[in-house]
C-alpha cells in the first residue's frame, strides 16, 4: 500500500476507514493506522484531527500513539501481572514500558514509553520515579534493569548520546526547574457533612513567569506534616537538630526532602539487619515484596518504626533508605483566558484511617491546611500530552468527569465562555458530573448554572451515587442519553473523560462501546474498533490518575 492509496479519514467530523478491509492488518491495527493517516492527511483542518498540545504538531502527536496503540497493555486500568505478561518475549525498551501504571500522567518527566526507554538507553537511571505505579512498579522495573547487562546499557547510552540532542527544559515546564507561585486560598466547596473535603485551590502566577492552556497539569512540591515528622523523631528517638550532610537539620530534611509515605524496600532491608528472630525473618519478607501477614500496605514509614521498634538507626542511614519526596500533578481547573494571572485546582484533601492511625495524602492536606496563604510555593507546568479543547472553538464536546474529575473541563466550560464573550462561535458542550450526594457534593453548581444560563454549557447530567438505594453512576446516565450521545458523536464531538483510571474510566469506555453498538448498529467488535478510532484521530481523550 502507498499513501497515494489513502483517502481522506473524516467526514462530518466521523472517523471513515481509509484501509481496504482486505488490508493485512489486526482490526485494532486497522484502526490505528485509519486514524493515524486521517490525522495526518487532515491534520488541524478537520473537526476530529488531534489538537496541539505540548507544542507538538497534531501529526507528531498522533506518531506519538503508535507506539501505544500496538503496545496491548497500554491501558490503566490493567493490572501489573496482565501487562508483563502481554510484553513476555518483547525488546527490554517494551518490558520497562508494560511496568509503568500506564497513566503517561508526566509526573516522572515522561511519557511512559519515553520513560521506559531512557531507562533502557541507560539515559535516565533512577527507578522510582513512577508515581501511580509506585513500589509495584519501581521492584518490576528493578527486576528487569539487573537482567540487562550492563555492556548492553554502556552500549546504549553511548549510541544515544551519539543520536540524541535533547531539547532543553524550559524553566517553570519540568519537575526539575520549577518556579516559585503564590499560593492564594484553599476553599472547601463540598459541604461540612459531605464525607469529602474538595478544595478549590487557588495560585497567583503573576510573578511566576508560566502560563497555561486548559488541558495542562500543574506540579507543585509538597512538604510533609510536621506533626508526622515528629512522630518519626520519638519512634527513633533521633534528635531533631541531628546535622544532615548538606546542612539541614534531620528534622528539616525529613519535612522537606523525602518521601513518608509507603516504606521502601531498602527501609525494611535496614530494619532487618537491626532486629532478630519473627521480627526479621517478616522484615526481610517484606523488604522482597512478600506479604507474610496480609499487612504489607499498612506500612508508612513510621508504620515500620512502631511495628519493628524500638530501632535507633543513624539518622544519616536511615535517610539514605527513604525515597525522595516528589512533586505531585493535579489537572488545572481555570482558564487564563477567564482568570488571568491565576490558576486553580480542584483538589480532594486525602484523609483515611489505616493500621489503627490516620493517614493523609501530603499534598492535598499541604494545600488544604499546611501552607499559608501568600507563602511561595515551587511549582511548574506539565503540558499536556493529547489532552486539550479542540482546535475549532465550534468543534460539540461530552466531558465526563466524576468527583474532582471535572476539574478540567471547568477549564474547557470557562475558557469556551470568554471565547465567546470575545464574540468567538463556540460548539455545543455536554457536562456529565457525579458525586455521592447532590445536597453535599455538587461543587461548582452555581458556576455550572450560570455557563448554562450563558449558553456555553448547552447540557448538565448529573449522577449521585449515594442519593438513592441503588448506584447511580455517570456511565448510567450515559446509557440512559445513549441515543442522543450517539448524535453528538455523529456530529463529530470530541469525548473526554477525566477522573479515577482504575474502575471509572474503563467503565465510561464500555458503556460508549455499547452505545456505539446499540445505536450505531455495529457488532461488539466493530464498537471496539469505533472507539480505537475516536482515540487515534485525538476524539476521545482521557486525563486519569
Ligand atoms: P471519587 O472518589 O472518584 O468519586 C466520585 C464519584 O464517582 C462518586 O459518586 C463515586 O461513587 C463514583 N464512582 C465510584 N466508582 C465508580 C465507577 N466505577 N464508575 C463511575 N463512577 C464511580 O471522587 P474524588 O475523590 O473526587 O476522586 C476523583 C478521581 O479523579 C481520583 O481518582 C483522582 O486521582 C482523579 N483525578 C483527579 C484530578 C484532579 O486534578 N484533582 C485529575 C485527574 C484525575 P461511590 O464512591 O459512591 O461509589
Amino acid at each position: 500500500m502507498t499513501i497515494q492509496d489513502v483517502k481522506t479519514g473524516l467526514v462530518g467530523g466521523q472517523p471513515v476507514p481509509i484501509l481496504p478491509d482486505s488490508a493485512p492488518f489486526e482490526p485494532s491495527q486497522r484502526a490505528w493506522l485509519n486514524g493515524f493517516f486521517a490525522g495526518l492527511l487532515s491534520v488541524e483542518a478537520q473537526p476530529g484531527a488531534m489538537p496541539v498540545t505540548g507544542g507538538l504538531p497534531a501529526s507528531a502527536q498522533n506518531a506519538l500513539t503508535a507506539a501505544d496503540t500496538f503496545a496491548p497493555w497500554h491501558d490503566p486500568a490493567m493490572g501489573l501481572d496482565e501487562r508483563m505478561t502481554l510484553a513476555e518475549g518483547k525488546p527490554m525498551k517494551r518490558k520497562l514500558f508494560a511496568a509503568m501504571a500506564q497513566q503517561d500522567c508526566g509526573q516522572c518527566g515522561y511519557l511512559c514509553d519515553t520513560y521506559a526507554e531512557a531507562l533502557a538507553d541507560g539515559t535516565e537511571t533512577k527507578q522510582n520515579l513512577c508515581a501511580p505505579g509506585g513500589k509495584e512498579t519501581s521492584r518490576m522495573l528493578k527486576k528487569l534493569m539487573e537482567q540487562t547487562p550492563s555492556a548492553t546499557v554502556e552500549a546504549s547510552v553511548a549510541a544515544s548520546h551519539a543520536k540524541i540532542t535533547k531539547e532543553p527544559a524550559k524553566i517553570g515546564y519540568a519537575r526539575d526547574l520549577p518556579v516559585d507561585a503564590t499560593f492564594v486560598s484553599a476553599t472547601q466547596i463540598t459541604s461540612a457533612s459531605s464525607e469529602k473535603d474538595a478544595r478549590h485551590v487557588v495560585f497567583d502566577l503573576t510573578q511566576s513567569g508560566v502560563d497555561y492552556v486548559p488541558g495542562d497539569s500543574f506540579g507543585l512540591m509538597p512538604t510533609n506534616d510536621p506533626a508526622l515528622v515528629d512522630a518519626i523523631l520519638a519512634a527513633m528517638r533521633a534528635p531533631a537538630d541531628f546535622p544532615i550532610t548538606g546542612g539541614k537539620t534531620f528534622r528539616n530534611s525529613l519535612i522537606e526532602d523525602y518521601a513518608l509515605g509507603t516504606a521502601p524496600d531498602m527501609l525494611f532491608e535496614l530494619v532487618s539487619y537491626m532486629v532478630g528472630g519473627d521480627r526479621r525473618i517478616k522484615a526481610k519478607a517484606l523488604a522482597k515484596g512478600q506479604d507474610p501477614e496480609g499487612d504489607a500496605d499498612q506500612f508508612d514509614v513510621l508504620a515500620v518504626l512502631e511495628k519493628f521498634g524500638p530501632i535507633h538507626p543513624d539518622p544519616e542511614a536511615f535517610l539514605e533508605c527513604l525515597e525522595p519526596l516528589q512533586p505531585r500533578l493535579y489537572s488545572i481547573s481555570s482558564s487564563p483566558l477567564a482568570t488571568p494571572g491565576q490558576l486553580h485546582l480542584t483538589v480532594d484533601a486525602v484523609r483515611f484511617s489505616l493500621g489503627g492511625r490516620r493517614r493523609q495524602g501530603v499534598a492535598s492536606t499541604f494545600l488544604a491546611g499546611r501552607v499559608a496563604p501568600g507563602a511561595a510555593v515551587k511549582v511548574y507546568v506539565q503540558k499536556a500530552h493529547g489532552f486539550g479543547l479542540p482546535p475549532d472553538p465550534a468543534t460539540p464536546i461530552i466531558m465526563v468527569g466524576p468527583g474532582t474529575g471535572i476539574a478540567p473541563f471547568r477549564s474547557f466550560l470557562w475558557h469556551r465562555e470568554a471565547q465567546r464573550a470575545q464574540g468567538t462561535a463556540i460548539g455545543k458542550s455536554w457536562l456529565f458530573f457525579g458525586h455521592q450526594r447532590e445536597a453535599t457534593d455538587f461543587f461548582y453548581r452555581d458556576e455550572l448554572e450560570q455557563l448554562a444560563a450563558s449558553g456555553s454549557l448547552t447540557t448538565l447530567t448529573t449522577a449521585w451515587s449515594r442519593d438513592g438505594e441503588a448506584k447511580v453512576y455517570v456511565q448510567d446516565r450515559m446509557r440512559e442519553q445513549g441515543h442522543e450521545l450517539w448524535k453528538w458523536l455523529k456530529a463529530g464531538a470530541h469525548f473526554y473523560i477525566c477522573g479515577d483510571a482504575k474502575r471509572m474510566a474503563k467503565d465510561v469506555e464500555l458503556a460508549l462501546a455499547e452505545i456505539a453498538a446499540d445505536h450505531g448498529l455495529m457488532s461488539a467488535a466493530g464498537a471496539k474498533d469505533f472507539i480505537a478510532e475516536l482515540k487515534a484521530a485525538g476524539r476521545y481523550q482521557a486525563d486519569v490518575y
